[in-house]
């Protein structure tokens, strides 16, 4: 293949090492194009809305992406973030819309040659597939479109390589920010030469998207109606494109402020354009109505449009990717024929819903990527379209930088403020211009580029001569310090063997050190003797040489003498014919002098064949000069390799002898350490001896109390054995006492049982006691009433016949019971009528009724009876009735007292003093 070059290039790129970061220009390397690759070296490129939302994606998204539309990207941070299908790599190269020239091409690429001007594309065209080789479809079924790392044929490879050698990734397969870049030959268009490189740049990518959608997608008709809903670069793109297709209205609704920003003169390469108004820039782009968001008011934008198109826009284009904005194109869109153009995918990704009945009435929904072009065959129609003026391009370019300042190209984008921004590769400002005016000027540039290589390609030989010349006269000077190094190496070997023999690395080092210096000594004797082989050969030839010169000039001057000779002999020999005699001498002078002209020639002959042969043998010499210059260079290198290496040892050397002087210090120190606490120890060790010796002083008296000790032990064991027999005798004791003890308690219980039987039989007893001793009270009252009765009755006879009948009654103690039951109610004259009674009553020593006791003790004053009542109130009722016959009447100064004491209740009766 022409052109192919097997080398890696070294140049600058713009690399972007993490999302969002500023781009790096950096020095990679660019490795030559594999099969079916092209490696173009990029003239200018320009920054897109997806290099722009790429370098921003911190993390894979997971749904297909819709390219190079200008969306205002920022949005997707909204609470619906999308969800994306491609990875977010770094570090990467960005940038896919350039234009350049091809530098070299692998193998089996046949449509493309170095020097061609082309235009990459993130979209490839491979021509052999369906979809290539329809005119229905763009997108190529054989090398799907996708956001990789690599390369369409090298999925996960790269071509980029950072000074480390560490891989940077590929983008859309282009990454044009990159002074040379490697790129799918599918992926490669030519364009035509005359088209200049920032405009051939815009064909890549944007002007294309948006030119290609209204030509070639939507098919716009001349004197149609286009709304174009969104005016970035893409969406004026769209609108050049119904300019060129003859729409006669062009709607532009800018719904975000992208081209109400543009600046087209700022300081960052701002070009001098006169179209820094919304209305000039839309008049510039073919823009016939502006609707401005601001002045719609009530009205919608689709209302609007219908109102400006009498029913409806012919085509309708959505170049942002906003659910709602693609709604509003829909309804804008005639009924009946109205397309509705989708170029930006909806950024949150939000569905697209749309009432079917309008679908019915006759409306459609359209889309495509890269506006429906197919690169190779589309993107020449529209250079041609550029070269014929029909397609305007340049006004698309806001402003220029260099690649150095491709950070300021990304600010300008995301305010706003530029359209397209022009990235020039190369840094000399004023070839920029020249590079506006075409290739012709670039090839123009290329040539004198071509020229000084030549010179200096020429310089470079003959200062390679000279430096070969003047490195065989410096070879002597050369070699005798290498002599000297050697030596000064051998010493310092010397010395650092001796100092290096603990490390056996450092000997082997140094082994292999000497053997590498003993080949280079060898070598260099062998290259000495040659030389001096050389030199005396040079040296004999040169005085060859010299001799041969001088005898050629020695001949030569013979020839003239003897040409002078011979001219002046001619007319002699005239003259000599008429004087014979002087003639006859003559005639043999000058045979004489023939003779030793021919003599003469003969020799100037044989020096010829001479110095021919000299200069053979000089030839030869030459040559063996050359070898020997070789020879010596050879030995030269291998002198200023041993220099090196001696060099390195002795760096090393030093090292060591640094370290070694490092470590003598610190065994120094480390010598005065151990001497001081040797010192310290010496001390603490007779410290120690005399606190030994004490200690085993002590140590043996306290072996001698131990020995007392245990002497005193094994006494105090006898005695202890003793104290247990003893012991064992009292428990044997104890438990003999013990068992008499329980046999006591027992007898005891018994006794105490037998105590507790008595006790109650006392109880009983005493009970019954007391209940003959009330009985006996009780009869001895009934007793003295008859006596009294007794008594009354014999001052009276009525009286006394009813005291005989109550004294013949009253022997029982029933009869006295009645006697009582009779006095139940005893009026109180009773007792104030009988006090005489009263007074013998209570001297008297009568029996209580029964059921009534009598009192066990008699104070002095107690004067009445008293009474003791068994039983309780509830079960001995008879009793209670004995105890309600208590005379309720008693004299004034007695006092009755009545207690229960348990089931015992007792009555008492004293006088009051
Ligand atoms: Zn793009
Ligand atoms: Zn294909």
């Amino acid at each position: 293949m022409a052109g192919q070059s097997s080398q890696p290039i070294r140049c600058k790129a713009a690399v972007c090492r993490a999302a969002g970061e500023p781009l790096v220009i950096e020095e990679i390397v660019v490795d030559p194009p594999k099969a079916h690759e092209v490696r173009i070296k990029i003239v200018c490129t320009s920054l897109c809305h997806s290099d722009v939302t790429f370098w921003r994606m911190q993390v894979g998204l997971s749904r297909p992406f819709s390219l190079c539309v200008p969306p205002s990207i920022d949005r997707s941070d909204g609470p619906s973030r999308p969800k994306w299908d491609f990875p977010a790599v770094f570090p990467r190269i960005f940038g896919h819309e350039a234009f350049g020239v091809v530098e070299s091409v692998g193998e089996h690429v046949e449509d493309l040659a170095t020097g061609d001007a082309v235009v990459p594309t993130f979209l490839g065209q491979c021509t052999e597939c369906v979809d290539c080789g329809s005119d229905r479809s763009n997108v190529c079924s054989k090398y799907r479109f996708a956001v990789r790392a690599g390369l369409p044929r090298d999925v996960d490879g790269t071509r980029f390589h950072d000074r480390h050698g560490a891989p940077l990734s590929h983008f859309l397969g282009v990454s044009s920010f990159s002074e040379y870049t490697v790129v799918d030959a599918t992926q490669v268009v030519r364009v035509d030469h005359a088209v200049p490189p920032a405009s051939a740049c815009l064909l890549s990518c944007g002007a294309t998207t948006g030119v290609g959608a209204a030509w070639k997608l939507a098919k716009v008709e001349p004197g149609s109606s286009v709304a174009i809903f969104g005016l970035g670069a893409v969406g004026l793109a769209v609108a050049e494109g119904a300019r060129i297709c003859g729409a006669s209205t062009i709607i532009g609704y800018p719904c975000c402020e992208t081209v109400l920003n543009v600046d087209y003169n700022s300081d960052h390469g701002g070009r001098d354009i006169q179209y820094n108004t919304v209305d000039t820039v839309g008049k510039k782009f073919g823009v016939t109505h502006f609707i401005n968001p601001q002045e719609l008011g009530e009205k919608s934008v689709s209302e609007a449009i219908i109102e400006i198109t009498d029913g409806g826009a012919d085509y309708c284009f959505e170049c942002i990717g906003l659910a709602s904005l693609m709604n509003d194109a829909f309804r804008s869109s005639r009924e009946g024929w109205g397309k509705t153009i989708i170029l930006g995918v909806e950024m949150h990704g939000a569905p697209l819903s749309i009432p079917s009945h309008e679908i019915l009435h006759g409306k459609c929904v359209m889309g495509s990527l890269f506006g429906g072009v197919k690169p190779k065959q589309d993107i020449p129609i529209l250079a041609q379209k550029y070269l014929n003026r029909e397609l305007e391009l340049d006004k698309f370019i806001t402003h220029e930088v260099t690649l150095k300042d491709i950070n300021t190209a990304f600010d300008l984008l995301l305010q706003g403020k530029s359209l397209r921004c022009t990235i020039w590769m190369d840094n000399l400002a004023h070839l920029r211009s020249q590079h506006r005016h075409g290739p012709r000027i670039l090839a123009q540039i290329a040539e004198q580029h071509l020229k000084k290589c030549a010179i200096r390609t020429n310089k470079m030989q003959q200062s390679r001569q000279d430096a070969v010349d003047q490195q065989v006269a410096e070879l002597r000077g050369e070699l005798r310090k290498a002599r000297q190094e050697r030596d000064r190496a051998n010493r310092g070997l010397e010395v650092s063997e001796w100092k290096a023999l603990a490390s056996a690395n450092d000997r082997t080092t140094i082994e292999t050190l000497e053997a590498e210096l003993d080949a280079s000594r060898e070598s260099e004797k062998r290259m000495l003797e040659s030389l001096g082989m050389q030199t005396k050969q040079l040296e004999m030839t040169k005085i060859e040489l010299e001799e041969a010169r001088i005898e050629i000039a020695s001949l030569h001057d013979a020839v003239h003498r003897l040409e002078a000779i011979a001219a002046a002999a001619v007319p002699a020999a005239a003259t000599a014919t008429a004087t014979t005699p002087r003639g006859g001498r003559y005639e043999r002078d000058y045979q004489r002098v023939r003779g030793e002209l021919r003599m003469a020639l003969v020799a100037e002959e044989k020096n010829k064949k001479a110095m021919e042969e000299l200069v053979l043998a000089l030839k030869e010499v030459n040559g063996e000069l050359r070898a020997t210059r070789q020879q010596l260079a050879r030995s030269q290198h291998e002198a200023e390799t041993a220099r090196l290496e001696s060099d390195r040892l002795h760096v090393s050397l030093k090292r060591k002898d640094d370290k070694l002087r490092a470590l003598s210090d610190e065994v120094a120190r480390l010598r005065a350490d151990a001497e001081d606490s040797f010192a310290a120890w010496r001390g603490k060790e007779s410290g120690f001896t005399s606190c030994m010796r004490s200690t085993e002083a002590e140590l043996a008296d306290t072996r001698r109390e131990n020995a007392r000790l245990l002497e005193s032990q094994r006494s105090g064991r006898d005695e202890i054995a003793k104290l247990r027999d003893i012991l064992k005798q009292a428990v044997k004791d104890t438990k003999v006492v013990k068992e008499a003890l329980e046999e006591a308690r027992g007898e005891n219980a018994m006794l105490r049982e037998t105590l507790g039987d008595k006790d109650t039989a006392v109880k009983c007893t005493k009970q019954e006691l007391e209940c003959l001793r009330v009985t006996e009270a009780a009869a001895r009252d009934s007793v003295k009433e008859l006596q009294s009765l007794l008594v009354a009755t014999s001052s009276s006879p009525t009286a006394a016949a009813a005291g005989m009948k109550l004294a013949t009654s009253s022997s029982s103690p029933i009869a006295a019971g009645i006697k009582l039951e009779m006095e139940d109610s005893p009026s109180p004259n009773v007792s104030t009528e009988l006090p005489g009674l009263m007074k013998s009553y209570s001297e008297a020593r009568v029996k209580p009724p029964a059921g009534l006791t009598l009192p066990r003790r008699r104070s002095d004053n107690f004067e009445g009876s008293v009474y003791d009542i068994f039983g309780s109130m509830e079960d001995q009722k008879g009793d209670l009735r004995v105890f309600s016959t208590i005379p309720r009447s008693l004299p004034a100064r007695r006092r009755l007292t009545m207690r229960k004491v348990g089931s015992l209740f007792r009555w008492k009766s004293f006088s009051i003093k």
